[in-house]
């Protein structure tokens, strides 16, 4: 819980970010200091590891692409991203999703993650969970397995979680 602490304080609130009235969780303090992100990055891991097997590491662009590729290189297996529209070369699988104003699509190249593939998800933070939900379809889509939907921060009053039908786990949370 001490360690976790040291997170919590390195992360700050900055008001009125990226539109009035919205109280913006910054995770980049975090990285500026090499041995709080150091002992992140060894939670997370063990934090993944009380899962059975996991066998891909998905990461959500662009605050996923941070925490992602490292614990995908500590539990030895391949990082595939998601991306919005338009942003990955090649063939790809979308997934539309709703926002607060219109709509977003999400996208994973086609083939890289497998039929069945244990697949562990990552974010930075839970909101209102419609990002989380809709890269958790796509992955699903592709035909591999959710095994754990993990954000680093979770915002409890906006009862994101509920919207997930994947196991669930954050690490810090916030009212
Ligand atoms: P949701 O779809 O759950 O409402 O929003 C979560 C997504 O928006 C995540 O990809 C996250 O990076 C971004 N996001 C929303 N609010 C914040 C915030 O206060 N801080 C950070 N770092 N990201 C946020």
């Amino acid at each position: 819980l001490q360690r976790l602490n040291r997170i919590r304080d390195a992360i700050t609130t900055i008001p009125d970010f990226p539109k009035p009235g919205i109280y913006f969780k910054d995770i980049f303090p975090i990285l500026g200091n090499p041995e709080v992100f150091s002992e992140l990055n060894e939670i997370i891991y063990e934090a993944s590891k009380s899962m059975p097997q996991v066998e891909c590491v998905v990461g959500l662009e662009s605050r996923g692409f941070l925490f992602g590729p490292i614990l995908a290189q500590k539990l030895k297996v391949p990082f595939v991203p998601i991306r919005k529209k338009g942003k990955l070369p090649g063939e790809v699988v979308s997934q539309t999703f709703e926002l607060e104003y219109g709509t977003d699509c999400f996208e994973i190249q086609r083939g890289s993650v497998t039929k069945g593939q244990k697949v562990l998800i990552i974010d930075d933070l839970l909101a209102t969970g419609g990002t989380m939900k809709a890269a958790s379809d796509l992955v699903t889509k592709v035909g591999a397995d959710v095994v754990l939907c993990l954000c680093i921060i979770e915002l409890l009053g906006l009862k994101g979680a509920k919207s997930l039908d994947k196991p669930f786990k954050s690490l810090i949370a916030f009212d």
